[in-house]
């Protein structure tokens, strides 16, 4: 989580997790600015390395070999990772818009997003064509290629377009790994055929001759037709046409020729070049505004014209973080100078390369050995952190060796202020003005129950409870475990309903405690607003009318809410703890493992996906499931929160006077929750939770069974964990897999009262 101590002066964004934004996460992560917030904003939590893609595909390494975790290296740098894609640039108000979240403020911003495929010019190819690029997402369409070459009877034909280092080596390696592949099913390897297509004379046109020759004779060797001067200018279905007349039938067309840049970037009125890369000067900064900075792909250095490769991305990285550095800090820019040559290692797919620079080339399985080791250390860098001190970035002053956040007058006073002891007499509330700005763009949903709310703020809310209803109160409030207020509102908001829709009772109205630490007032404002959208979000889809609330700062932050729901003035359409019936089934909505995962998280020992798939999972709304229970005769009903599986069975054993059996092997796990508690890492919570242990009557047998620690793993917004008739428990279960809660299993049954003190009984 984000240092509060020291209050956030300077949002450093950075669009994309390309090779060189990786560089600038480790260095800043290594050595922080104080006062300067890093988010980074990337569509993906798994960024490839370019550099052993080919070997990937070769099947010489895994996925997680050759992928970037961006949310642990986020977490590492102190950076708010926000998941999500970016659209476009609001560069008057300095903001950037996102597909699925409020604007993301900036004060410097840093574009590293690779390139985009340019099949448009060519009909038909981007309806028929594999492209390679965005490299992001070449892995869902490699694995899909392989299935379908697996699938598909008799020979298999690939053609690759595009002759380029890419080109070839990404043929040679498909092709490997295809022979491979259908070796090990028992068919003949040569029913895969490859053709090449290139616009020019050569093949590897930016290479020496030398190097040309040996990839010449690979290929022959190979069998794979060449086909030169042969552009290819139309594609159908299973087909392709070039210049040169040439029409070749394919089962798969594979594209790795030219790309440019994002289309949203011609909206942001910064300069592009002609393939609609954003031109950038010797300080990889835009030529357009001194407030943005590009580098990889998605630059165009006026000065130096680069071909598009991983290797020039992963060199910008340090000069880029100098030069963030310097912006950030006001201290002048340092121009980058390119190397003229460089040293390409190109690798034939069978565990051999070549290298090649300049007029320079050798080849041999030695060099794949040499590339392998430089790949594999260049990745260590982003798997294995050293340990920080905690001080790294905190309370320290907003001033560095190099120089200090350069700030206007009123934001020093600010800053002033903001590290100066609050007095608290105000109540430690937030500004009027803060609040006001940051509440006036959200739009909570009108309800005509709702008689005095946000619209006509009073001293209170007043609400109407409709005759023949009653009124269900609940309250929750937890701080922010996950460095995304956005993300973090939307899990508080839904974690706080989750009592309601458990209880049977439609949402009616909530208010809102919030806890912000001190800082800019810009700052401060954001953070409310980017966390009240959040919230806001996943209440009016509750139409739950937002009508009120408090706030105040604190060291962290923090929010909760009172949420108030109807429910029909008939206890009977109460969804109770107690009711469980013996013999009923026990259902579980969503899986497990929350407690663990952010334990883990804090740690830097979970992945990034488990994370993503964790939060996923904590948006998810129980009200849909808990209308679908009711249809299926639920007997008793309750959400899985901070006492964990066992605590909550247990509050709904004991009103039910009755035992309970749960069935370890059929817990639905979050990804990733297992892991973490083989390593031993546990939610502070969990040793209270243990404590309960004593209502498990086989404990000493089950102790020892990988799954036990998950049962007193504390949940945040959890599911439903109900019992239904025994006879109508599978398709009940169907039924919510329908609805989107794909991990509902039936967990256990409920026992008659035994004569035993401990109601609970595990199975492994
Ligand atoms: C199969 C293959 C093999 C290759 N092999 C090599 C090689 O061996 N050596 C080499 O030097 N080059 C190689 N390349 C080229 C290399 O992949 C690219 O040059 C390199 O990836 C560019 O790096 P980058 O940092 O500019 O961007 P990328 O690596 O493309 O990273 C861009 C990041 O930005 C994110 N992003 C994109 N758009 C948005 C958006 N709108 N909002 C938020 N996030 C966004 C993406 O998810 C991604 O994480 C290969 C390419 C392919 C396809």
């Amino acid at each position: 989580m984000q240092s509060h101590e020291q209050p956030v002066l300077r949002d450093l964004v950075l669009v994309g997790g390309g090779h060189s934004h990786v560089g600038v996460l480790k260095a800043f992560g290594m050595r922080p600015i104080p006062g300067v917030r890093l988010t980074l904003i990337c569509t993906d939590t798994d960024t490839p390395y370019s550099g052993m893609l080919p070997g990937y595909v070769a099947g010489h390494y895994s996925f997680d070999d050759v992928h970037i975790d961006l949310g642990r290296l986020a977490a590492f740098a102190g950076a708010r990772f926000y998941r999500d894609q970016v659209t476009g640039l609001d560069r008057a108000n300095r903001k950037v818009l996102c597909r699925h979240r409020p604007a993301v403020p900036y004060d410097l911003l840093s574009i590293n997003i690779g390139s985009t495929p340019q099949l448009q010019g060519v009909p038909g190819a981007v309806d028929n064509a594999i492209a390679v690029k965005p490299i992001a997402c070449f892995n869902e369409r490699w694995l899909a290629l392989l299935s379908r070459v697996q699938q598909h009877p008799d020979s298999t034909t690939v053609a690759v377009v595009g002759a380029g280092a890419g080109g070839v080596e990404l043929l040679l390696a498909m092709q490997f790994r295809l022979r491979q592949t259908l070796m090990h099913m028992g068919r003949n390897p040569d029913n895969v055929h490859f053709h090449l297509f290139t616009s020019s004379a050569d093949i590897l046109p930016t290479h020496n001759p030398g190097v040309r020759q040996r990839f010449d004779a690979v290929l022959k060797q190979r069998g794979v037709q060449v086909h030169r001067h042969a552009a290819v200018t139309q594609v159908s279905p299973g087909q392709l046409m070039a210049a040169s007349g040439e029409v070749v039938d394919a089962d798969e067309i594979v594209w790795v020729t030219r790309a440019g840049g994002a289309v949203w970037l011609k909206d942001t009125g910064l300069a592009l070049d002609a393939d609609g890369f954003i031109q950038v000067n010797d300080h990889l900064q835009t030529v357009t505004d001194p407030h943005i900075f590009a580098a990889g792909d998605i630059a165009s250095m006026v000065n130096h014209p680069l071909e598009k490769a991983g290797v020039f991305a992963v060199r910008q990285g340090p000069p880029l973080t100098e030069n963030l550095r310097r912006s950030v800090l006001g201290a002048a820019l340092k121009a980058y100078h390119p190397q003229s040559r460089w040293l390409a290692l190109i690798s034939t797919g069978d565990k051999f390369a070549v290298a090649s620079r300049g007029w320079l080339g050798f080849a041999g399985a030695w060099v794949w050995r040499w590339k392998d080791w430089i790949d594999r250390r260049f990745m260590r860098k982003f798997q294995e952190f050293p340990a920080m001190p905690d001080s790294a970035a905190q309370g320290a002053p907003a001033t560095t060796a190099t120089g200090s956040v350069q700030l206007s007058a009123e934001e020093s006073l600010q800053a002033i202020s903001a590290i100066a002891m609050r007095c608290g007499g105000c109540g430690a509330k937030v500004g009027a003005s803060v609040l006001a700005n940051a509440l006036n763009q959200l739009r909570p949903v009108q309800r005509s129950d709702v008689l005095i709310g946000l619209n006509d703020p009073d001293d209170a809310a007043v609400v109407r409870v409709p005759p023949g209803m009653l009124l269900v109160h609940s309250v929750d409030f937890f701080r922010a475990f996950v460095n995304d207020p956005y993300r973090f509102g939307q899990v508080a908001a839904n974690h706080a309903l989750g009592d309601l829709w458990a209880m049977g009772a439609q949402a009616q109205s909530a208010t809102a405690i919030v806890t912000v630490p001190p800082g800019l007032e810009s700052k401060v404002e954001d953070v409310l607003f980017q966390m009240m959208s959040g919230a806001l979000e996943v209440l009016n889809d509750a139409n739950c009318a937002l009508v009120g609330g408090h706030t105040g700062e604190g060291q962290e932050l923090a929010l909760g809410f009172a949420v108030n729901g109807l429910i029909a003035d008939d206890p009977t359409q109460l969804m109770r703890k107690g009711g469980m019936q013996p013999g009923d089934a026990l259902i579980l909505t969503k899986p497990i493992g929350t407690g663990t995962l952010f334990a883990a998280h804090a740690r830097l020992a979970a992945k990034g996906r488990w994370i993503e798939a964790a939060l996923q999972s904590m948006v998810l709304s129980n009200r849909a499931g808990a209308q679908c229970l009711r249809g299926f005769g639920v007997t008793a009903c309750t959400d899985l929160t901070g006492f964990g599986l066992l605590g909550h069975l247990v509050e709904m054993t004991r009103p039910s006077n009755v035992d309970a059996e749960i069935d370890l092997g059929a817990l639905p796990l979050l990804d990733g929750a297992q892991e973490c508690v083989a390593a031993g890492i546990v939610s502070s919570l969990q040793s209270a939770n243990v404590r309960l242990r004593r209502a498990v009557r086989n404990q000493e047998a089950m102790v020892n069974h990988p799954r036990y620690p998950l049962i007193f793993d504390p949940q945040t917004a959890g599911g439903l964990l109900a019992s239904v008739p025994a006879e109508r428990a599978q398709d009940c279960v169907t039924a919510l897999r329908a609805l989107g809660y794909v991990h509902t299993a039936i967990i256990g049954r409920v026992l008659p009262a035994g004569e035993a003190l401990e109601p609970i009984v595990l199975r492994g």
